[in-house]
């Protein structure tokens, strides 16, 4: 999709630092990581929120490719979060999954 900034990642179009890629996902360092470890792992296709995914190799990719990138990172406590639309604090709109790690976190979130 034009002009949406993961598509853009995904396509290695703006520089991210690209920790895992597959065919269907690539996870990467977020730019503002609000712990030691924060991934983000997003569907190469565009979908704009966890509302709008439809496509089922998509949403096993997804969770095969989030198991990669902790085995590969040796990570094995960390949360996952999906922040879907804008009062959930979703602020990117292409569906995305927050690995967050390394440090202890709190329940519930903010
Ligand atoms: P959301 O708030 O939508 O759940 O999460 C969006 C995340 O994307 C935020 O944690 C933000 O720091 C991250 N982010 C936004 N723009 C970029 C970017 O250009 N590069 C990277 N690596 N992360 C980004
Ligand atoms: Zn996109």
């Amino acid at each position: 999709m034009e002009d949406c900034i993961f598509c853009k990642i995904a396509k290695k179009e703006i520089p991210s630092s690209i920790i895992y890629e597959d065919e269907y996902a690539v996870a990467f360092n977020d730019l503002n990581p609000q712990a030691p470890t924060h991934i983000l792992v997003i569907p190469k296709k565009h979908f704009t929120s966890l509302n709008d995914l439809d496509d089922e190799k998509t949403m096993s990719a997804l969770f095969k490719a989030v198991k990669n990138v902790t085995k590969k990172m040796n990570i094995n406590e960390y949360r996952t979060v999906i922040n879907t639309g804008e009062t959930a604090g979703q602020t990117v709109f292409h569906l995305h999954i927050h690995i967050l790690a390394g440090r202890p976190l709190k329940w519930p979130p903010g």
